[in-house]
């Protein structure tokens, strides 16, 4: 019975391993872990594909990088990680190009080499059409920043399929992580650390649980047993926040990803872990193929097989998976509504990225567990600060 427990955690993905690991192995207290799904992990889980030994992440691609220290140094406690550095390749009219936009491709793409002063200049007098600080939508952000050439092939089409939105409908903000690189430079992230579990993401995220105080149990509602567990001990939700209030502000909305999951007859199919496929007319985003994360472990994958996921984002309707907030400005206002229903709820605490509607990194995730865990759980803990109105971490 839940009796037997001291926190109740719903969902055990990140946010919700981190706060039962701090919360077991430095309080001592007994936790339960909810989750509906048949699997700990959340989006972070991965397995093998069975006929070819490759790790393939159920959930899209998850690659870990951070350059918060104390992150990088609690995550170490768990798994160690290779040395995989992240970079992406974008399909265009029958070329390859190296992204993200950096000196390689605007030689390539404009069939000329430049100095990095004359691709600056070349640069700046394309994007001169309209200034930064006019831009109303990401179309005008994106221009401002690197000229219609180079919108147009990259970003333009991509971003339309991403989104399912003509990009003039959508929010400059979206765009402002958008480098040029005026250097051959072509890893993807900047963090000060960067690399893959050794042992895969279910391996690591199982050692987080794998604690006597800690007891994870799946294929678990916590809406079947949620009139047990209400005001008996207190809640970390990391569900979506609508859910957990019916839905009585109406829905926030995601997008989701298909991922189309296939195993090809060929020992390398692309050469690399992503190609994002920028033309329009192509109906996927991207291909992932997962070998090319874990090039350390080429003696235990099958030869002369691979496995590939093709990617067709799209909304998400009641059913799919909620992958990332749209956030448009009816989203808000409503989560706001919903951030003040989450105050009055007494001993439930809300994070995670669905139960904060943010798009979070695992890092970010793991980052702002922590918090919650000393700055609301560890006070209330030790020395009886009160959970009400804990509301939702902001
Ligand atoms: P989740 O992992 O979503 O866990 C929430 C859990 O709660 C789920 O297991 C769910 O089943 C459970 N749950 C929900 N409602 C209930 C309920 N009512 N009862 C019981 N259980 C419930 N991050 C990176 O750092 N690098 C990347 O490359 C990266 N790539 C990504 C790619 C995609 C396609 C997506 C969607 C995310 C990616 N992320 C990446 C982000 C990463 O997945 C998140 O940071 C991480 O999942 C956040 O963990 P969480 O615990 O908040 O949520
Ligand atoms: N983007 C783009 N072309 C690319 C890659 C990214 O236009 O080749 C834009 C697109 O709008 C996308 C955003 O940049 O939504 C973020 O891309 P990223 O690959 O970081 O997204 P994620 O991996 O989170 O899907």
């Amino acid at each position: 019975s839940v009796l037997n427990h001291d926190l109740v955690v719903v969902g055990s993905g990140f946010f919700g391993l981190t706060i039962a690991e701090r919360c077991a192995s430095e309080l001592g207290l007994r936790v339960l872990v909810l989750d509906r799904r048949s699997h700990l992990g959340g989006n972070a889980y991965s397995e093998k594909e069975p006929t070819t030994g490759v790790e393939v992440h159920k959930y899209g691609a998850h690659l870990f990088h951070t350059s918060n220290e104390r992150v990088w140094e609690y995550v170490n406690r768990f798994t160690s990680f290779t040395d995989y550095k992240h970079r992406v390749f974008g399909k265009y009219q029958g070329q390859v190009y190296s992204l993200p936009m950096n000196l390689g491709l605007i030689n390539q793409f404009f069939g000329k080499s430049h100095t990095p002063d004359e691709a600056r200049e070349l640069i700046k007098e394309q994007a001169s059409e309209i200034a930064t600080e006019d831009a109303t939508n990401l179309e005008e952000k994106a221009i401002s920043l690197i000229g219609r050439p180079l919108y147009e092939a990259f970003i333009k089409g991509y971003t339309a399929k991403q989104w399912q939105t003509d990009p003039t409908k959508l929010s400059a903000d979206i765009i402002t992580r958008l480098p040029v690189r005026y250097t051959f430079e072509n890893r993807w992230f900047n963090d000060t650390h960067e690399g893959l579990p050794v042992d895969g993401y279910t391996a690591w995220l199982t050692k987080m649980a794998d604690h006597p105080n800690i007891e994870v149990r799946l294929d678990t509602d916590f809406f079947d047993v949620k009139d047990e567990l209400l005001g008996q001990v207190p809640v970390v939700y990391t569900g979506p926040i609508d859910e957990y209030f019916g839905n009585s502000e109406g829905r926030l909305s995601w997008r989701t990803v298909d991922l189309e999951e296939s195993v090809e007859e060929v020992d390398d199919f692309q050469g690399t872990g992503v190609v994002n496929y920028n033309d329009q007319e192509v109906p996927f985003t991207r291909i992932i193929e997962f070998k090319h994360f874990h090039p350390e472990r080429v003696k235990t994958h099958l030869p002369g097989k691979t496995v590939i996921v093709h990617e067709y984002s799209r909304f998400a309707e009641e059913g799919d998976e909620p992958y990332y907030p749209i956030n448009t400005a009816e989203d808000r206002e409503k989560l706001l509504k919903y951030r003040e229903l989450a105050k009055k709820e007494p001993m439930v605490l809300f994070g995670g990225r669905l139960g904060t509607y943010k798009y979070l990194d695992m890092h970010m995730a793991i980052g702002s567990a922590l918090s919650m865990y000393d700055n609301k759980l560890k006070p209330h803990f030790e020395s009886g600060a009160t959970l009400e109105s804990g509301g939702v971490d902001e």
